[in-house]
Formats: structure tokens, sequence, C-alpha cells
């Protein structure tokens, strides 16, 4: 049995925003039919919100550049607006009369939750105005029996899981950023993340939605039914859709119980090639209390044992281990679980069939603390890739066998230009992450990685982007996963809800 003490890792840190040098200003072509921003704007603004919760170079607020340079920038400094204003409402009227204002006069506009988006989404192509919805940051109702939360979109996702703990509950969904996303953002990027295998994705547990529309009128569906048959199922079309249909102003989301029982498991294994096979055990033996899967390649390994000195086994026991597996389980009952992870972790070591050892070595969290250290060596593996070097980030779903062969195409094709490529990803739902990081972002090297990533992508039937959405970065791209007659009919429904073109324009929807 696995009873080492693991306890030297750093505790988790979602890196703050900053700012970077400007990369590129293209105008997406909608742009140009559009308005700019006039001072009279920022003037009627001002009838609506209190000066302190508007941002903007222009009279009447006169404020300087550098207070937007965090907004117009996203979290890896890879795209960077040239917003002069940020409007932070309070309330869903103050939303909707914003958005009437930016109707009536072809102003666009751009949502805002955490900016902690990866593919370009929340920040500006042009000059947009931005939408920041960090000051609607309440719980409207919470209901112990049901676990139906009812919020502002602006409330961060880990606040809201620190609301829920008294209550034994938890948000259905955890990611990386949970210190600065926000339940809205989460919402229009469909955020994937730690739990999915467990709780499914945010497409089954939101229950309803309040939704501004590009027009300012308010779509009421804020509903808190677990059924409800009654036509079209509107909602479903803001969750993923980045802002480009409407703003989110409130959630509400069906919240699970909390375990009474968490462990961590964090094993090495000698080869991918035996990774499928701990797959199989794990879901055999863990059955209803496996709650994640995650995999990190040994680059991945390398990377954040380097960037923050922590180990999760010691160097002796990890040997030349090429792939890592991190499991959680959650329970109800500490031994009960604690004998169905003996018994995973004996036929780990012996496999049944008399094969060699399906695993080198192994951790198994004994506290709270370890439990908390194991998971932040994988969450560490995002913000030590941000400080090695400027990364290119690509989530895809391609079947789980052919997650080493793709992240070993990549660095074929672009492992000479690059300081590293690292791989990793949630197992459990056929997602792997492939981060390229450059000494800085160059056209060459983005020529060399898209359209190829994308093909290798579509000969597999895969997902261009299995979380982070499509943004700005991928619209050209949509084709390698999505066939003409469904881009077609975004194309419509987009035109449905906003025929202006003022909803964060030039993302998600091809030109
Ligand atoms: C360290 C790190 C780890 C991450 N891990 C994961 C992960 O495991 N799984 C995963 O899926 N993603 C992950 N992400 C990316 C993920 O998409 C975001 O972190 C999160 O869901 C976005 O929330 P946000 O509030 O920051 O939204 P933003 O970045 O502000 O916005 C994202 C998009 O949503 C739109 N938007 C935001 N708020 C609203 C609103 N209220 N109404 C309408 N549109 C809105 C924006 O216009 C933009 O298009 C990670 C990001 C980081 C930095």
């Amino acid at each position: 049995m696995l009873t080492r003490s693991i306890g030297r890792l750093r505790p988790h840190v979602v890196r703050p925003l900053r700012q970077s040098a400007l990369i590129g200003q293209a105008q997406g072509r909608k742009l140009s039919t559009l308005n700019k921003l006039e001072p009279k704007d920022v003037e009627h603004f001002a009838t609506i919100l209190p000066k302190t919760s508007i941002l903007s170079t222009l009279p009447p607020i006169h404020g300087s550049a550098d207070d937007l340079d965090p907004f117009n920038s996203d979290w890896m400094g890879k795209y960077v607006g040239q917003s002069q204003c940020v409007l932070k409402p309070r309330t869903t009227e103050e939303v909707s009369k914003i958005m009437k204002w930016c109707w009536e006069r072809r102003i666009p506009v751009v949502p805002q939750g955490g900016n902690t988006g990866l593919v370009g989404g929340s920040v500006p192509i042009g000059s947009e105005v931005i939408l920041n919805l960090s000051n609607m940051n309440k719980i409207r109702t919470f209901d112990p029996i049901s676990g139906i939360l009812v919020c502002d979109a602006g409330c961060i996702l880990e606040s809201l899981s620190e609301f829920l703990d008294p209550h034994k509950h938890i948000m259905p969904l955890d990611l990386g950023a949970k210190g600065s996303c926000q339940i809205g953002g989460n919402v229009s990027t469909n955020a994937g993340g730690l739990r999915l295998l467990r709780y499914g994705s945010l497409h089954g547990t939101v229950l309803g939605l309040e939704v501004v529309l590009p027009d300012g009128r308010v779509m009421d569906q804020l509903t808190t039914l677990r059924k409800d048959n009654t036509g079209y199922d509107l909602k479903q079309l803001f969750i993923g859709a980045e802002g480009t249909l409407g703003v989110v102003t409130g959630v509400s989301i069906l919240t699970p119980a909390a375990p009474m029982a968490q462990q961590a498991i964090f094993l090495a294994l000698p080869s991918f090639a035996t990774l499928p096979k701990v797959y199989r055990a794990a879901k055999r033996h863990l059955s209803e209390i496996i709650s994640a899967f995650e995999y990190f390649d040994r680059q991945s390994y390398n990377l954040v044992s380097g960037h923050t000195g922590a180990k999760a086994l010691e160097d002796s026991e990890i040997g030349d281990s090429q792939a890592f597996v991190l499991i959680e389980t959650s329970g109800g009952d500490a031994n009960h679980d604690q004998e169905k992870v003996n018994n995973l972790l004996e036929e780990l070591y012996e496999p049944a069939d008399g094969e060699e050892a399906l695993i080198n070595s192994g951790a198994l969290s004994q506290s709270a603390d370890q439990f908390a250290s194991l998971w932040a060596f994988r969450e560490g593996i995002a913000e030590a890739a941000g400080k090695s070097g400027k990364v290119y980030k690509y989530d895809i779903s391609v079947p789980v066998s052919e997650f080493v062969n793709t992240t070993n195409r990549v660095r074929e094709r672009v492992g000479h230009k690059v300081k590293e490529v690292v791989g990793y990803g949630h197992v459990g739902d056929g997602n792997l992450h492939i981060n390229v990081i450059a000494e800085t972002y160059t056209k060459e090297i983005e020529e060399l990685l898209e359209p190829f990533i994308y093909e290798v992508v579509a000969s597999h039937r895969g997902s261009i982007s299995a979380e982070h959405g499509i943004g700005k970065m991928k619209p050209q791209h949509l084709h390698y996963s999505k066939d003409a007659v469904s881009i077609d009919l975004m194309k419509k429904i987009k035109q449905l809800f906003d025929e202006r073109g003022i909803m964060n324009p030039g993302k998600v929807v091809p030109m």
C-alpha cells in the first residue's frame, strides 16, 4: 500500500492579469460597419452608472490608458485590444440600459468576466466597449435541500465554492483559474475543468439563465426547475456562446452535495502505453467514487518541478517514468473508499494476467493538505508554462490512444523552434492540452502550428476546442470541427440575436 507523506508542494496560485506588448490590431470586417465611441456615449453611460464604475480615456472621465490595460490585455498577453472605455454595471437593469444605448448607436461591446479565457474572446479586437461583470457579484438564492444556487454572473468561481462550503455543497466545476474566473464566464465558455468526469458539463448542471440581449431586452429564463419541456431550450444557446449572443447576468446552477471523503492518488507510469489499462482498472475498481482522472507527460512533470521546486515523488521513485496520472476519488465513506483504492493499487502493481506492473511508483494523499498539494502540482502546469515563456495553447479532443502520438507530432514539427512542448489533459473527457512554449510569439511558429494541429485533429474526427472555445483565435479554423451546414446555422443564429453585429464582433463565428 502507498502511504508516502508528501508536503513540499506550493499552494495553488492563479497568475494575475498582466500587460504585454501590442501584437495585433486586426479589425474584424464587422467592426468597420459599427460606430466608434464618442464623448457623448461616455456622458450617457455616466447617467446610468456612477463615475467610479466607468474607466475611460474620453471626457467626461479623462482616465489614463494605463488603467484600461489590464482589461485590454488577455491572461496570456497574446491578445491586446484598444478599448477606450470599461463599464462595470452592478445590476441587470444597468446592463440592459447600456446595451440598449449601444444597440441604438451601433457601438460594439465585449462582455468580460475574469478575463482568464485562453482564446482571445474576452478582450476587444479593436476599440469595443468592455462590459466587465465583476461588480455583479451577489448570491441571489440558495436552497440547501435541492442544492440549487442562483447568483449574479460576476461571482468568482472560488467565492461560490467558499459560500457553499458551510452548506456542505460544492460547485459542479473546478478549474485552475477559479480564483479569478466568474461563473458567467464559465457558462459563456462552457468551461469543462477537473470535475466534468463526475458531474458532467454545464449544459446539464445549468438550470436557468438571465441574459441581456444585444438590443437591451432581458431574457428571463432563470428558473430552478430540473425538468422543463416547454419548447426550445434557449438557454443552451448561451452556454458556450462566448458573449456573441448576449450578456449573461444571472445563473441558476445545480450544486452537488460535498463528498464526505476524498483522496488523491498520484501515479508514475513507465510509459503512456500502460495508461489505458490503468484507466480501465481505475474505472472498474473505483466505479462511482472516481471523480477525476488526469494525465501529464514527463515534460510537464519536469516543467512544474523545475518551476516550483516541488516533487510529487522522489527522483529515485520516478526513474525514467514517462507518464503521470492523478486520480481523485470522492465518496461517502472513507473506509469503504480506501478499500477500493487498495484493490486498485494491488492490481496496478500485480496485474491479474501476470503482466509487468502497470505503474512504477505512486503516492496517496493522507490529509487535506497533501490532497491539495497533489492537485496543485497538476494545476501548476499552466502557470509553469506561462512563467517559462510565451505559450501557444491548444485544447483538443482526440481519442485517448492518440494523446502521445499527437503531442509527439507537434514536437517533431516545432520542437527545434521552441523551448518545450508539453502534453497533459483530462483523460476521462478525452481532452488533451498541448502547450507549446516559445521565447516569443512569432508568425513563423504560428504558421508551423496552424492549421497543422487542426488537420491532425480533423483526421481523428476530434474537436479543435474541447473546452477553451473559439474566441478570436479559431473562427477561421472552425470548419475542421463543424460541417458547412452547421456553420451556416451558427451564422443565422448570430444574425437572429444580433443583426447589428455589436456583440463581441469577430469572435466564434467565421466572417
Ligand atoms: C490557469 C487557467 C486554467 C484554466 N483551466 C481551464 C479548464 O480546466 N477548463 C476550461 O474549460 N477552461 C479553463 N481555462 C479557460 C477558461 O475558459 C476560463 O478560465 C473561464 O471559463 C473563463 O471565465 P472568465 O470569467 O475568466 O471569462 P473571460 O475570460 O472574461 O471571458 C471568456 C469569454 O466569455 C465571454 N463572457 C465572459 N463573461 C460573460 C458574460 N457574463 N456574459 C456573456 N459573455 C461572457 C467573454 O466575452 C469571452 O468570450 C483556464 C484558464 C486559465 C487561465
